[in-house]
Order: structure tokens, then C-alpha cells, then sequence
């Protein structure tokens, strides 16, 4: 096994077994609702801003392991981060994880995020590890329309 597919499997067993930021947020600026047909993953993201700041952001519900550790890991990482940093990351880690499995990762503009790259070996969890993502694009761009993988 080489590092990185142990590092992806230790992230996504530690993230889903203690998801951090894993609980509502009573009078969130935002929420929006995520679903994944396909695996029954359905997530709801929170997030304050102040200004263009994302100043909380937290997720509840209930999913397979991918797409409940995705979601923790994205919580760290948008936390303090401005609108648009949040909405960059988003894609390169949706150009990342739609990428062909052997192409090179920029393991500095993703930093954590770039465990997720182990996802690409397996196409029909795609839509698990982004389904929180879709939900914050929702969140940050448009009027917290509920998102499906299916749509
Ligand atoms: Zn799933």
C-alpha cells in the first residue's frame, strides 16, 4: 500500500468516526441541504459570514464514510477562509478528484484536502466526497436551494 492511499484511508476512518464542526448552528446566516441518491448521503452545512468571511461553518446528517469525512475535513479548512478562497478550493478539489488517478495533485494549494485524491481510483464515490461542496457552493452563491448529486 503506498502513503498516500494509507494516509486517504486513515483520514476518512478518523473523520467519520469523529466528524469535527458536527452539529447545527442555531441562527445560521446560511444552510443548505445536500443529497446523494445514489448512496443515501444527505448532509445539511451551516455557515455564518462576517462580511465576505466564513466565520463558522459546521454539517449534520448522516452518510457513508466518504462523504461524512469530506465534509469534516472541509469544515477545517473553510473555517476563517474569505468567500472567494472557499469557492477556489472548491475547484481544485473538484478538478482534483475528476482528474484522471494518475495525474499530479497540487499538494499546496490543497493541502488536507489532497487525501481526497484516493476517491479518483473510485468514480462512484465522486459524488459522495462533494456533496458537502455542492452544498456550500449553494450556500455562498445562490439562495440555499436544497443540491443533489442527481440534478
Ligand atoms: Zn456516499
Amino acid at each position: 500500500m503506498s502513503d498516500s492511499r494509507a494516509l486517504y484511508e486513515q483520514v476518512i476512518l478518523d473523520h467519520n468516526k469523529k466528524p469535527r464542526n458536527f452539529k447545527k448552528l442555531e441562527g445560521a446566516d446560511h444552510s443548505v441541504e445536500g443529497f446523494n441518491p445514489l448512496c443515501g448521503d444527505h448532509f445539511t452545512v451551516h455557515l455564518n459570514l462576517d462580511g465576505d468571511t466564513l466565520t463558522e461553518i459546521t454539517f449534520e446528517g448522516s452518510g457513508c464514510a466518504i462523504s461524512k469525512s469530506s465534509a469534516s475535513v472541509m469544515t477545517t479548512v473553510l473555517k476563517g477562509k474569505t468567500r472567494a478562497e472557499a469557492e477556489a478550493l472548491f475547484e481544485q478539489f473538484h478538478a482534483m478528484i475528476t482528474a484522471d488517478p494518475d495525474a499530479p495533485v497540487d499538494d499546496e494549494a490543497l493541502g488536507k484536502l489532497r487525501v481526497f485524491a484516493g476517491v479518483r481510483e473510485f468514480p462512484v464515490r465522486i459524488k459522495c466526497a462533494t456533496l458537502a461542496w455542492h452544498a456550500l457552493h449553494s450556500a455562498l452563491t445562490s439562495d440555499d436551494n436544497a443540491v443533489s448529486t442527481e440534478e
